[in-house]
């Protein structure tokens, strides 16, 4: 591979970098992007060729491969407009929810599609910068299951577009139309809160066909359990991420440790639920522990928060809860990269390595021995060959324009 920098779209110097998540850091490195993907990591020349590009100075700050946040919503009056609303809003919208805090994919748990799709066609048009959406569009529910407080939020002539299929052909057809419309996945309510103390759980009949039909044409299947019962559809159909620890934890031990072994992916999102609903440890210290049973049975995790349902944007609450159930922050950068990739299937993404796509999420911190609060202090991403969200103090130079 060729070594020099003439012709690097960006290149980012004296970076503190490992290539994956426990990886031993090294200082003073550059690291060379061209044509989107990374280049060269290598340590820092003496006296560097001439860049085309810009050229980001980090000044011994930590680089990590871009980070993906695997449960949001787009669901706030600021998208509702997404097809013709200016791009001013709707690029604070997207800086101040995920871009700032490092997000660089995201996976979208439900939404309105006349909403998300015109989004993603717009940051995909380059009109707007942010992270890669995957969206599941309109989540799969019970029948007769939208939970209370969906049906709070959605205008009754919106709720006929509510899946909720009675028969597993309904279920089939549900799947089929979101994926023809443009879902990247399948979010099923497997258990869903249809009162605030009531959970209506899918049949597995339909789960079945649901799961089937999405298994079929090859998309992740994500479920919201709730509970044991919803745990256990979710389980028997072979749902592929559980999109949130049961906070009804009673009864789910056994099928935690199941989930595990048979390799199932969790989001956590504890801190959405101290959030939205109470932070009193009767309520909070059997989800911690129902993650701690999943995380020490060997159970993979994916980072996420539920940010767009819940209206906090800051992520320093949830490393601080997956920390408090025993992760470290090797495991925490992992479930935010390597991860995220494995469970997509997506070999471009999760490392800092050449060859690799150029998504990347520059920390504040220059400590080569990472923390896990270290992780919600973001410094600048750089996403499709630009560096957005630099603080006042990061150095960019270089053509006007490359970076904002
Ligand atoms: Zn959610």
């Amino acid at each position: 591979m060729a070594r020099g920098t003439a012709g690097a779209d960006l290149l980012i110097t004296n970076v503190t970098v490992g290539a994956h998540p426990g990886a031993a850091m090294i200082q003073g490195c550059d690291v060379v992007e061209r044509s989107g993907r990374i280049h060269a990591v290598r340590p820092r020349a003496e006296n560097p060729e001439p860049v085309e590009g810009p050229v980001l100075d980090a000044d011994g700050r930590v680089l990590a491969a871009g980070f993906w946040n695997c449960h949001v919503h787009f669901i706030d009056g600021v998208w509702s407009r997404a097809r013709r609303s200016e791009t001013g809003a709707l690029q604070r919208a997207l800086d101040d929810m995920l871009v700032s805090r490092g997000f660089t994919s995201v996976v979208d748990l439900g939404s309105n599609s006349r909403n998300t799709l015109p989004l993603i066609a717009r940051i995909e048009a380059g009109e707007l910068t942010g992270p890669t959406i995957h969206t599941a569009t309109e989540p799969i529910h019970p029948a007769r299951g939208v939970p209370f407080y969906t049906r709070e939020s959605v205008s009754w002539f919106l709720r006929w577009a509510l899946p909720a299929p009675r028969t597993p052909a309904g279920a089939r057809r549900a799947a089929r139309r979101g994926l023809r419309r443009g879902a990247h996945v399948i979010k099923l309510f497997t258990g869903s809160y249809v009162e605030p103390d009531r959970i209506k759980a899918m049949t597995s009949k339909v789960a079945d066909a649901a799961v089937g039909e999405a298994h079929q044409q090859g998309v992740l299947v994500f479920a919201h359990p709730s509970n044991r019962e919803g745990l256990k559809v979710a389980l028997d159909a072979g749902v592929d991420v559980i999109a949130h620890v049961p906070d009804e934890t009673e009864g789910t031990e056994s099928l935690l440790l199941a989930c595990a072994a048979q390799g199932k992916r969790l989001v956590p999102t504890l801190h959405m639920f101290a959030h939205t609903v109470t932070k009193s440890p009767t309520y909070t210290d059997p989800i911690d522990q129902a993650l701690r049973t999943f995380w020490e049975s060997g159970g993979r995790i994916l980072f996420g928060t539920d940010v767009g349902y819940m209206d906090e944007y800051d992520t320093a609450g949830e490393f601080e809860a997956l920390h408090r159930c025993g992760l470290g922050a090797p495991e925490i950068l992992a479930s935010l990269t390597t991860e995220p990739a494995a469970a997509f299937g997506d070999t471009s993404l999760g490392t800092v390595e050449p060859g690799m796509v150029a998504d990347l999420t520059l920390l504040e911190t220059r400590s080569g021995d990472i923390e896990p609060r270290h992780l919600g202090d973001i410094a600048a991403v750089v996403k499709d060959g630009r560096v957005l969200q630099g603080s006042g103090e990061l150095s960019v130079s270089g053509p006007p324009g490359a970076s904002r």
